[in-house]
């Protein structure tokens, strides 16, 4: 008989575990606690896999040899706790993955920049030729991809979650963004615990491996002086040092590259900010460990488009500037958005708190916003904060009244940001969601007023 294979969630991990399982012969089973959506329950039903949805039954563990668990479901969950009282081993769809292919994995984790630097890499690798494949928050999961496993390399967004349910899985290429505070509603608000978990992207790595990490992140720096293994470490940052083999220079970006040094001039930049400019330094970095040569990241760069959300510029009404910021949920995105514009702004912010502590972002907010809308069902504690220190604040829950308020503070050449430091789940469906609406909500105002 076949070993027993439960799978925890049908989203895109779940579901991709659960078509890679049936592949490889395994007895599978899928249970989700809420209803499973249409094409996922579609792609079960077509492969010939069991599932139940809308809770799990009494006996779900039973025979079970393994438990593959989404990133989504935290470990503090009666099931989840209920396998490791009955010792079944419990991995990530992105370790399951990983133990079915034997091609290279770059993977990319941090608490911000995620996203954007594993979008930006794949891009300079499939341009200049590279199969590459796209895995994690965008694109398809890993262990559906490993099923064909068609791709050279794979290039995979990793999140604290899902390395906290690794166990072999080992990157050749890693980068370490940041470790700043989020998510510490799922670590008991204990931000070590938080940054040991991101640093478990190290855990299998070897000399022959190559880490590339922030050097100027004070906690990532800390950790990564306490490693015990021998890693090839890459250290990026802003500033020139003795160790760094990617700063910003006065022109660009220079790129130390085995003897080689490099400029990337920033004209050819394709996204704006500081943070960017990590993101850029990282991604370029990981390429060049790749193979991919500085001639075809320079061709290549320029022509780069990152997903929305992200300090998406959304049109301009009578002068004023809308961008649409929404995938900023924590503390540190905001203060990279906010700083990244010279104009004054007026800050769209608001929605589920994770455990924020505003003080990180007081002088920037003295400094640039001139006022504040609040768009959140509980706004108590961004209002308790800001009220000292920025003169207009309003309230609401409707996403179309946030952007006329916006309006209405705003002149010519303002910004109007949503930027919101918080999770969008107290009155949308996600954050993308709440992006979407906004925009909707934007344009509606700009028929209005331009006519
Ligand atoms: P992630 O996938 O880690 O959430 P994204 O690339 O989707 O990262 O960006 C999320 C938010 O963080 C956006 O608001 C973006 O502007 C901001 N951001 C992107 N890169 C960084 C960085 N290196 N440091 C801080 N904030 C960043």
């Amino acid at each position: 008989m076949s070993e027993r294979i439960i799978i925890l969630g049908a989203g895109e991990s779940g579901v991709g575990a659960a078509l890679l399982a049936k592949s490889k012969g395994y007895d599978v089973f899928v249970s989700d606690f809420g209803t499973i959506k249409g094409n996922y329950k579609q792609d079960l039903i077509d492969n010939n896999i069991h599932f139940e949805e809308n809770g799990h039954s009494d006996n779900l563990l039973e025979g079970a040899s393994l438990v593959i668990k989404s990133p989504g479901i935290p470990e503090n969950t009666q099931i989840v706790e209920s396998a490791v009282q009955k010792k079944i081993e419990i991995i990530d769809e992105l370790e399951f993955g990983y133990q079915h292919t034997s091609k290279p994995i770059i993977a990319i984790t941090g608490s911000n920049g995620k996203t954007t630097t594993t979008l930006l890499i794949h891009h300079l690798l499939t341009k200049s030729g590279v199969n590459a494949g796209l895995a994690g928050n965008v694109g398809h999961s890993l262990a559906r991809q490993v099923i064909e496993d068609s791709a050279e390399v794979y290039v995979v967004e990793v999140s604290s979650f899902q390395l906290d349910a690794i166990s072999s899985f080992k990157p050749s290429i890693a980068i370490l963004l940041n470790i700043t505070p989020d998510h510490l509603d799922r670590y008991n608000y204990d931000f070590d615990k938080y940054a040991n978990s991101k640093m478990r992207i190290t855990k299998n790595m070897q000399e022959q491996d190559c880490l590339i990490h922030f050097e100027e992140d004070d906690v990532l720096h800390e950790k990564v002086i306490q490693l015990t293994q021998k890693i090839n470490l890459a250290p990026i940052g802003f500033k020139k040092s003795i160790k760094t083999v990617g700063f910003k220079s006065l022109e660009g970006l220079a790129i130390q590259f085995k003897e080689d040094q490099f400029d990337v001039p920033a004209n050819l930049f394709p996204l704006r900010g500081e943070h960017n400019v990590l993101n850029m330094l990282a991604a370029i970095t990981a390429v060049l460990h790749y193979g991919i040569s500085k001639e075809d990241v320079l061709a290549h760069l320029p022509s780069f488009k990152n997903a929305p959300n992200r300090m998406e510029y959304i049109t301009s009404i009578q002068g004023v500037e809308f961008v649409n910021d929404t995938k900023a949920t924590n503390v540190e995105a905001v203060y990279y958005a906010l700083g990244s514009y010279s104009n004054d702004i007026v800050w769209i912010a608001g929605g589920q708190d994770k455990g924020n502590d505003y003080n990180q972002i007081k002088e920037l907010v003295t400094k640039k916003v001139k006022a504040m809308v609040c768009l959140g069902a509980d706004n108590k504690k961004l209002t308790d904060f800001f009220e000292p220190i920025v003169s207009n604040i309003s309230e609401t829950q409707d996403v179309k009244e946030a952007a006329r308020m916006a309006f209405e503070y705003a002149k010519s050449t303002d910004v109007v940001l949503l930027s919101p430091a918080c999770a969008s789940f107290d009155l949308f469906e996600n954050y993308a969601r709440r992006g979407e609406l906004f925009k909707e909500a934007v344009y509606e105002l700009k028929s209005e007023i331009d006519g």
